[in-house]
């Protein structure tokens, strides 16, 4: 079975491409939701975050997000410093998961594939590709947010050119191109490498 990585920046559409292969009945791991989930239910991590952010990073056993964020994103080392607890965590469940699913192949979508190094257990890495203003308004009308916060969170990530660059596939989510055609061949071109 081979393990894809869908990648690209926020806002580029990562997670709407997601949808089109589960239309084709293809398993989908969302690292986000599940590095979340992770911080409430692997002990360890729980543990190495309350020492690394302090107690007051849960809140009745649960990740205080809003306290822990408040901490990550004013500052680059801190932000460092979690991804390099949450990211083994995730890759390790996500290889497991993938490991699991009976399907020619899987998807594994993830904003930091590159970043986090976990394209080394990819089979092929698919760039969902959105020029940056196109981005930057999506963002702000999906999450009803600030055009300067979603700059602040862009920064934490490579360049897009670069990120496309490294890609084995690219689909273009820039209004220019079809999505829907695109994402049709990369499932029969997917399915005939598995084969
Ligand atoms: P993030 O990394 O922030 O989670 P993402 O890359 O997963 O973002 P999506 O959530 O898929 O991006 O898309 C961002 C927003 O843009 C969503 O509200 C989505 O519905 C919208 N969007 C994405 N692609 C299109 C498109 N082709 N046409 C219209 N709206 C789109």
């Amino acid at each position: 079975m081979l393990k894809i990585g869908l990648t690209g920046g926020i806002g580029s559409g990562k997670s709407t491409v997601a949808r089109l292969f589960e239309i084709h009945g293809i398993p989908v791991y969302y690292a986000d939701q599940a590095a979340k989930e992770i911080m409430n239910t692997d002990e360890a991590l729980k543990q190495q975050i309350i020492h690394h952010f302090g107690t007051e990073t849960y809140t009745n056993n649960l990740l205080n997000r809003t306290c822990l964020a408040d901490i990550v994103f004013k500052n680059k080392e801190k932000l460092a410093l979690l991804n390099s607890l949450v990211h083994p965590a995730t890759i390790r469940d996500a290889h497991n998961w993938m490991k699991q699913q009976n399907s020619p192949y899987t998807v594994k979508e993830a904003a930091l594939i590159f970043e986090s190094g976990s394209q080394v257990e990819l089979d092929y890495v698919i760039g969902v590709y959105a020029p940056k203003s196109l981005r930057i308004h999506r963002t702000m009308q999906r999450d009803q947010v600030a055009r300067e916060d979603v700059i602040k969170r862009m920064e934490n990530q490579i360049d897009e050119e670069i990120k496309m660059r490294l890609c084995d596939f690219v689909v273009y989510n820039d209004e220019q191109q079809l999505l829907i055609p695109q994402v049709n061949r990369l499932h029969e071109q997917l399915l005939e490498r598995a084969r």
